[in-house]
């Protein structure tokens, strides 16, 4: 019997399947090094751990509200507030297992079949996916310049009467660039003037570098939050490293809150309240965590650049937020070892044992995603294994694990 055309047109989640490619190949003893891994090291803050313990230890875990709890909620609403000098009401925030099931509720709750979502290239993986799910129809924006912000011309250009949505991810995932101010302020004038929802994934709001503060939509609009066309995605797992408690919520109109919340409830049902009172106890706890994570990040960020200054033929544009890095490998490509952004990847699993992730899964071809999420060893280590592998400067002997290995192929 043949299976939904849709379902069977999803491709894999490229970052997971590389997650366990390397966990494969770690359990076999294998010296991996992981940089396409998108999570940070650290422990969940205490704070979030006594809270989750507490609820479980009561026994009492039962459904919650389908949007979420309400002393969660009250969390949220200060978070926004604090964050973006909003006030809302619960009637405007549902909680959902983490960001992606947010993201994936707007796209269900805005789209009707052939309408269209517009991002900007690189953009996140599942961005095109989520939307495709629906029936709906991703119109990717790539930058002409080559780099990772667009100009809002380039944007303005692709919107049509059937565009529904917009989705800006910045600090970007896979790149790490900032948008700036200007180019926000454009897209929320061009989305509150045409009707069209701007999507703000904002995931990685915190986890930016040198000063910069990353522009809040919301900002730009003086329509309360009812009437505003700002939808904002936010979540604990980039803001506290707590990628598997699989919390994320969403900031809207109430109206269109209501229609999530009815789509989760014929879904998921709701959260679990363990881990809703996860993200609770981090969201009221001590928040120095975030700062120190920003900073062993932000320190990563300048060991990888300095790393990269020395591959000979290797451009990157420095991140100013993230824990990611894209930088543009095509001299490699074009020399020999592989004909694309996959193939690269591949050979680098293959021969040095590092993990990363094709920028074409992104939408940039010729660039590999680089996470520096994990620690100084991993990334120095991992960028002298790609520059054994791929540049016929560096020395041709490497130590991998105890393995001595002799460059043949350059
Ligand atoms: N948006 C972006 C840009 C991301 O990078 C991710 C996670 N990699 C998500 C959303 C989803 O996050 P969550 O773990 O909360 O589902």
């Amino acid at each position: 019997m043949s299976l939904s055309q849709v379902a069977c047109s999803i491709a894999e989640s490229p970052t997971l399947r590389l997650n366990e490619e390397a966990r494969l190949l770690r359990e076999r003893g294998e010296p991996v090094i992981h940089l396409g891994i998108g999570e940070p090291k650290n422990k969940a803050p205490i704070s979030a751990i006594l809270s989750s313990a507490a609820k479980l230890s009561s026994g009492d875990v039962k459904y919650t509200p389908t949007d979420g709890l309400p002393s969660l909620k009250k969390a949220i609403i200060r978070y926004t507030e604090d964050n973006y000098n909003r006030i809302v009401s619960p009637y405007n925030i549902i909680v959902s297992e983490g960001a992606k099931q947010s993201l994936f509720n707007i796209i269900f709750t805005l789209c009707n079949p052939q309408d269209e979502v517009i991002m900007i290239a690189p953009y996140w993986v599942s961005y095109p996916e989520i939307v495709r799910m629906v029936g709906a129809i991703p119109v990717i924006v790539t930058p002409e310049d080559g780099g990772f912000v667009p100009c809002y011309e380039e944007i303005e250009r692709a919107v049509s009467s059937y565009t529904k949505a917009i989705i800006v991810n910045s600090p970007n995932n896979p790149s790490g660039a900032v948008y700036p101010d200007e180019l926000v302020a454009k897209l929320v004038e061009l989305c509150e003037s045409k009707g069209i929802y701007l999507i703000c994934d904002d995931i990685y709001q915190k986890l930016v570098f040198d000063g910069l503060v990353p522009s809040a939509a919301y900002k730009f609009t003086i329509k309360d939050v009812e009437n505003t066309k700002v939808i904002v995605v936010n979540g604990v797992s980039k803001l506290y490293g707590m990628t598997g408690f699989r919390i994320g919520w969403v900031v809207a109109p109430r109206h269109i809150v209501e229609v999530m919340t009815n789509v989760q409830s014929q879904t998921t049902t709701c959260v679990s309240p363990v881990m809703q009172a996860a993200a609770e106890g981090a969201l009221t706890g001590m928040q120095s965590i975030v700062e120190s994570l920003r900073l062993s990040i932000q320190n990563n960020r300048d060991v990888l650049m300095q790393e990269l200054r020395t591959f000979t033929d290797v451009r990157c544009t420095r991140p100013g937020g993230t824990f990611y890095a894209l930088p543009d490998f095509r001299a490699y490509i074009r020399k020999s070892v592989a004909k694309d952004a996959v193939e690269l990847s591949d050979f680098l699993l293959k021969r040095s044992l590092v993990v990363t992730i094709p920028g074409s899964e992104f939408g940039m071809e010729g660039h590999l995603r680089l996470s520096y999420a994990g620690s100084v060893k991993d990334i120095t280590e991992g960028v002298e294994r790609m520059k054994w592998a791929l540049d016929p400067n560096a020395p041709s002997e490497i130590y991998i694990g105890d393995r001595k290995l002799v460059r043949d192929w350059l």
